[in-house]
């Protein structure tokens, strides 16, 4: 069962309550789950459920239904984050694991993983004991592979995982590993997963090749009973009788775990088909079916892979299928980030004393508080401004170290004040993301859609919900700042006939009801958004800069601007014109370039554009 405790409860009641639960000889877990403080108790309590009730600072008592409670979501809401070094698996950004079947030598091991890097992986795996069906295969180096995948760690920054297939090996993988992977033929070895319950260590716990969701998860409960919190799960494949694939991957054991449990799943399409056009596909499926994470093998030589070669890609073939996740993971409001592990690196470098923040136009829960999350992780702390130029002066005065600042939507169009505030305030642009806008009407528990006679909106939001708005002429709209504003307002108002558009997040948040998803017109409805700074740490090769320029007032001038893109073969995304503050009738001109400006080969580029414009600033490169 758990214990919601009071928030104000004393050190003293909660004691009367821990010893009683340790007397009655049950484990205890305490954890904070959606800003409520929970106990977790296990084990058979002879006090019951109503006495439970009744002792000072106890809010509730609920049982916990299923034999696994600690792996189960009655006891923890919350997704569990397992982070290993910089990486966070669970969240919003997709972990990519990738790396040969086995460390073979330690050139090999060394060029697949700065392929892997390169294409966006931020783990790196590889077996150094192989579980072989054959007792005449390779079964691994061993110690020397480990030691290996240490060096590789090392030289690439890549955090290592690998499986752990005795007892015995638990010091050495202390040692010389990030992660330990617990695989398929070991997930009921029940004396592993208690030994890997008592380490300090994240582990992949894989899905036995006939085990049942719930056996599966059995097993991740031994290894949290043993006090091991940081599991991640991983799909591989079970036994079916079609001989088509090595085995049948089970896609929708993703949506039943995310309802069954908070731990974080990773997909592994390479043993999951055997066969490697297969991997891509179902990687991709994975994905868009809610995976937290990918687990593929990748080697640089298959055909003389010393096991599993023909499930394996070619690094160039991952670096297309990380292209792909690249652009399917905003879908289900996930990202992959090409730059994980730099910006994280950058953001731990920051001093102590540095903010460490991010600010976001909105309340928690708008679509800019998202976009922080998904740009930065939790690493960095979004805090709420309530105006575009709070944002600016915040970054501006070090207040904040960050600013997250949409500058233009799919559907609605360009922010036209961002751009101006970019022309006002001397910032770096240094990042960008893009988000998928899924708009949701929410209102109070329990209202029904006909009760509904106002609905709380900004502008843009109401322009992007217009054809679902049509459908209800007489329901009064009423204009504000921001969605998760509207949300809070209608929180705040109890107002049972008012409801607000704005994301699931925010409903969560406000703990409101959700009365109708998806109401936007266009499902393609994406905002752009720029992360802005003081200065850029660092000089990094990039893909993109953007730049702002006037040109004087004269026949051609923009066309001899756009010429030296054109001679350059530069690809310009977007191209934009702003009133130049103070000087009626005359403009700014605010372009992205597909192109890293400030590289050596392009420095003509640079001396031509400063001949043809005016007041050429390069305003981020990223
Ligand atoms: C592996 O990941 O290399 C492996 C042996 O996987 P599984 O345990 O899923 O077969
Ligand atoms: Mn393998």
């Amino acid at each position: 069962m758990i214990l919601v405790l009071d928030n104000k409860i004393s050190q003293p009641q909660k004691n009367t309550i821990l010893n009683r639960l340790s007397d009655e000889q049950c484990i205890t877990r305490e954890i904070m789950d959606a800003g409520r403080n929970v106990i977790g108790i296990i084990g058979k309590t002879r006090t019951s459920l109503e006495a439970f009730k009744q002792m000072e600072g106890v809010v509730d008592a609920v049982p916990i239904k299923t034999a696994y409670k600690l792996a189960s979501r009655e006891f923890k809401s919350e997704d569990t984050r397992v982070k290993i070094g910089n990486v966070v698996v669970g969240g919003d950004r997709i972990v990519i694991v990738a790396g040969p079947c086995a460390v073979e030598s330690h050139d090999q091991a060394m060029t697949i993983a700065r392929e892997v890097k390169k294409y966006g992986a931020v783990l790196f795996r590889g077996g150094a004991y192989k579980p072989r069906s054959s007792p005449y295969s390779f079964q691994g180096l061993e110690e020397e592979g480990l030691k290996i995948l240490a060096d590789v760690r090392e030289k690439t920054g890549l955090g290592v995982v690998t499986e752990m297939t005795s007892v015995s090996q638990a010091d050495l993988m202390l040692q010389y590993v990030d992660v330990v992977q617990i695989g398929a033929r070991n997930m009921q070895n029940f004396e592993l997963l208690k030994c890997v319950g008592r380490m300090d260590i994240p582990v992949v716990l894989k899905r036995g090749l006939a085990a049942t969701i719930e056996e599966w998860l059995m097993s991740a409960e031994y290894i949290m009973a043993g006090g091991n919190s940081n599991v991640i799960l991983c799909e591989r494949g079970i036994r079916t009788f079609e001989p088509y694939t090595r085995n049948t991957l089970d896609l929708s054991a993703i949506p039943v775990l995310k309802k069954l449990t908070h731990l974080p799943i990773i997909i592994d399409p390479s043993h999951a088909t055997g066969i490697r056009e297969k991997v891509s596909p179902m990687a991709r499926a994975a994905v868009a079916a809610g995976a937290d994470a990918l687990m593929i093998e990748v080697h640089n030589n298959p055909d003389q892979a010393l096991s599993d070669g023909p499930q394996s890609l070619y690094p160039e073939q991952f670096g297309q299928l990380t292209r792909d996740i690249y652009v399917i993971a905003p879908v289900v409001g996930k990202q992959l980030d090409f730059d994980y592990l730099k910006k994280s690196e950058l953001i731990n470098n920051l001093a102590a004393e540095d903010s460490k923040t991010a600010a976001f136009i909105g309340e928690y829960g708008a679509y800019s508080h998202k976009a922080s999350l998904g740009y930065f992780g939790e690493e960095i702390t979004p805090v709420p401004m309530k105006t575009f130029k709070d944002i600016f002066h915040a970054v501006q005065s070090g207040n904040c170290q960050y600013g997250v600042i949409p500058l233009e939507n799919s559907l609605s169009g360009s922010i036209h004040e961002n751009f101006d505030l970019l022309q006002e305030y001397n910032l770096k642009i240094i990042g960008e993301i893009t988000i998928r806008v899924q708009h949701a009407l929410i209102a109070h528990g329990g209202v029904s859609k006909t009760d509904i006679k106002r609905i709380l909106a900004p502008p843009p939001a109401f322009s992007q919900c217009k054809n679902y708005l049509d459908q209800y002429p007489d329901i009064e709209l009423v204009p504000v700042t921001a969605t998760s504003s509207a949300v809070r307002q209608v929180k705040d108002s109890e107002d049972k006939y008012a409801a607000a558009i704005g994301s699931a997040m925010a409903a969560s948040i406000f703990e409101m009801t959700i009365l109708e998803e998806s109401i936007e017109d266009n499902p393609r409805n994406y905002t752009r958004f720029a992360i802005i700074a003081k200065e850029v740490k660092g000089h990094k090769k990039v893909d993109k800069t953007s730049i702002i320029f006037s040109t004087g007032n004269k026949p051609g001038a923009l066309f001899e601007v756009m010429k030296v893109f054109s001679e350059y073969q530069i690809n310009l995304v977007k191209l934009e014109s702003r009133p130049m503050l103070g000087k009626p009738w005359e403009y700014m001109f605010y372009a992205d370039l597909e192109a890293d400006i400030e590289s050596p080969e392009l420095a003509p580029v640079m001396e031509r554009l400063q001949e043809k414009s005016e007041n050429l600033r390069i305003l981020g490169r990223y």
